[in-house]
């Protein structure tokens, strides 16, 4: 009569025996010798471990799976709960469980140990919801996350055991990761307690005090809930319904809330209590609603119908408030049993049992699970079923950390250059690589959820129209472009005005002085020009030949004779062709106001393109470049030094040294060299030299086009097995 069906709360630590006797109770079938195996296992990995309350550790992996167990999961998920810490906290490599258990529950193992690595910072609403779809996104099988909320749960009623400021930031954690997920996911039963406990800790001085009243009216309480069912058993026997009805007081989280939300105190809150009737299908639900609406009087506004509109998580139930037997609100609920079911256990409800190994998915024989597949028709296999879920959990993309620990969201395949631009249109405009999880990537790399980005900038890096064939979001491909068309522009520009200034020298004049005279505003009103600079483009692209603005112009006699065409004409071609000389040039960088000098790159610091530069003038050899970094710059003197930028025309490799340090493996040297060849990167020269401690140490000499080359070359070298560090020498 008092409904504690699922209930989690002042459970005793169960024995493994007894766990397998629970399973056995709704899955004669299970496998339970690869319980107890799992069992087994983590006791001993353990057996060093304490846990903060100084049980034996064993103590929470088994908590875990009785919530396990309760919610009726399937076996390869018990015995992931048994093992959920082990990768964790006894470094247990992952091949071992796939080797002694199965791949499934290495993979769930690995998933579980993958979220613990998420770590939450911010209490921002926006923040906590792109951490919740995070924990979605890296747990590919959602048994993942019912694991993980089951491990939540004992580590929350087992919190007094740790620090103050510790509980906090774990309950908090809890109340803005995990209920939400439970509560969407549907686990109404694990909802309700884990939200009991975040207000035990997280407000204490409430929670007691609710906890004391609520104590202190107990004998009370459980009378008029027993008066109560009885009076509603009565009436729905009246019309032959059966029904079984039960009652229980409301959790105090959700006293709490109503408190909040009505802004009243907690005497000043009636309806404590909630019943429940269950019913044998639904058109005894609305029987059963009738009977009850003409018994007690219903509070009006207060009646809802989830059972013709499910929730999005599948929950169905109809709900009322009356007026009860004392005069007093009570909340009442009427479903079925299989609505029942999904509303205490959500998705966990939805899980059809699964033969180890075979891979058969065996359709469960109870009724209600049919009926439940029922609800989503065109779902066929668990794991379809788990994607629907997942897609309605609205998990559109990757989510990345930022270096700061926040989450960001963004779409399939992206790239760093997509994060890039997501943090800053200049960030993404200068980026010339990235690192991800501490590791340089080419910018092409596929990021994946979980992955922390730190974008590495040069100011000398600009777009390039390759980076459009990378980027996936539109936000950066925008960016990018927007960029390109201003730097043609700009080109455009003052290749127009350089045309027009050579046409007006035959007649001895120049753009400023008949500006200043006001004598292009026909020019501009007549050939649709805005301004002086939209004229110029306009001459540049072909759009207005020169002459159409010389015959303009008051102060000119224009003569379209032949020679005055003919001396146009060819400072127009020739015009062009500098123009165009310039843009192709072979010279690696472009020396501010200087043309065709002569350029040499520094030795001790071998710049590459994206490296941010400076030049000095040396006596009789031109210009020397060197990188911003390079330790020479101090020997410099200042009044010979140059503004220089890379010429982004420029195509040809640029050698750069490579220093490796790997542990000393035969094969090494022909492996690195092997996997910068497959780059299609040019290796000049190899040295090598081994070290104390077996290490080597290599220099390659490679070839490479720009800065980004060199970190894709260093990237690959960094991600082999053998190597200890890359750096560039
Ligand atoms: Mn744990």
């Amino acid at each position: 009569m008092i409904d504690e069906s699922l209930d989690f709360s002042h459970e005793p630590n169960l024995t493994i025996k007894e766990l397998i006797q629970r399973i056995k109770s709704y899955y004669k079938d299970a496998d339970t010798d690869f319980i107890e195996k799992a069992y087994h296992f983590a006791e001993k990995a353990h057996c060093e471990q304490k846990r903060s309350s100084g049980e034996p550790y064993i103590i929470h992996p088994l908590n875990v799976s009785a919530t396990l167990v309760k919610l009726k999961m399937d076996v390869e998920t018990i015995v992931a709960g048994l093992l959920h810490d082990v990768v964790e906290d006894c470094e247990i490599a992952p091949t071992v469980i796939e080797k002694e258990f199965s791949p499934s529950v290495a993979e769930l193992v690995v998933g579980l140990t993958k979220i613990s690595k998420i770590k939450f910072r911010s209490r921002q609403e926006s923040q906590a919801e792109n951490f919740r779809k995070m924990v979605v996104a890296m747990a590919k099988d959602l048994r993942v996350i019912i694991v993980k909320l089951a491990d939540r749960m004992h580590n929350m009623r087992t919190l007094q055991y740790i620090s103050k400021e510790k509980q906090l930031k774990i309950a908090q954690e809890t109340l803005d990761i995990y209920v939400p997920l439970a509560s969407r996911l549907g686990i109404n039963s694990v909802k309700g307690e884990l939200e009991d406990l975040c207000l035990r800790f997280l407000h204490p001085e409430i929670y007691y005090r609710l906890a004391e009243k609520v104590a202190m009216k107990k004998s009370e309480r459980e009378k008029y809930i027993r008066e109560t069912v009885n009076m509603i058993n009565d009436k729905l026997e009246e019309y032959n319904v059966k029904g079984e009805v039960t009652g229980r007081p409301k959790t105090f989280y959700s006293i709490y809330k109503k408190m909040q939300a009505r802004g009243v105190d907690f005497d000043q809150i009636q309806d404590l209590l909630a019943f429940r009737v269950i019913v044998n299908n639904i058109t005894e639900c609305y029987k059963a609603l009738g009977i009850i609406h003409s018994a007690f009087k219903p509070v009006p506004g207060r009646f809802k119908d989830y059972v013709a509109i499910p929730k999005v998580n599948n929950y169905q139930s109809l709900h009322t408030t009356v007026i009860g037997p004392r005069a007093e609100r009570i909340e009442i609920q009427i479903r079925t049993e299989e609505m029942h079911e999904v509303a205490e256990k959500g998705i966990a409800a939805h899980w059809k049992y699964k033969e180890k190994g075979s891979g058969v998915v065996k359709a469960n024989e109870l009724d209600w699970v049919q009926e439940l597949v029922e609800f989503n028709q065109d779902v066929e296999s668990n794991s379809e079923f788990m994607d629907a879920i997942k897609n309605d959990l609205d998990i559109g993309g990757v989510f990345v950390f930022t270096p700061g620990g926040d989450v960001k969201e963004l779409r399939y395949g992206a790239t760093p250059l997509d994060f890039a631009y997501s943090v800053h249109t200049e960030v993404g405009n200068h980026c010339v690589g990235a690192k991800v999880n501490g590791k340089i990537v080419p910018l092409k790399y596929r990021l994946k959820s979980g992955d922390s980005v730190e974008i590495l900038t040069s100011k000398s890096q600009t777009p390039s129209k390759d980076w459009l064939k990378i980027v996936k979001s539109s936000r950066a491909k925008t960016k990018i472009r927007q960029w390109l068309s201003k730097i043609e522009r700009e080109k455009s520009r003052e290749m127009g005005e350089e045309m027009l200034e050579s046409a007006l020298r035959i007649y001895s004049t120049n753009i400023k002085a008949l500006n200043k005279k006001n004598e292009f505003k026909k020019s501009l009103e007549e050939l649709n020009a805005r301004n002086l600079e939209e004229l110029f483009i306009h001459i540049a692209s072909g759009r207005n030949h020169v002459n159409e603005v010389l015959e303009r112009l008051p102060s000119i006699d224009f003569k379209d004779n032949k020679e005055t065409q003919d001396k146009i004409e060819s400072f127009y071609q020739k015009i062009t062709k500098t123009a165009k000389k310039t843009a192709h040039k072979e010279n690696a960088v472009i020396v501010d106001g200087l043309d065709d000098v002569q350029v040499r790159m520094a030795r001790c610091c071998n710049p590459i393109p994206g490296d941010e530069i400076v030049g000095f003038i040396t006596k009789g050899r031109g210009i020397t470049i060197h990188t911003t970094r390079c330790d020479k710059l101090f020997d410099q003197d200042d009044n010979r030094r140059v503004d220089v930028e890379w010429n982004s025309e420029y195509n040809f490799k640029h050698p750069v040294n490579i220093k490796v340090i790997t542990h000393d493996k035969p094969g090494i040297l022909s492996k690195i060299s092997k996997s910068i060849n497959n780059l299609g990167i040019n290796i000049r020269s190899a040295f090598a030299k081994s070290l104390p401690d077996q290490k080597g140490s290599f220099v390659f000499e490679v070839e490479v086009r720009d800065y980004s080359e060199f970190l894709k070359t260093v990237g690959v070298i960094e991600s082999m097995e053998e190597v200890i560090s890359v750096t560039r020498a």
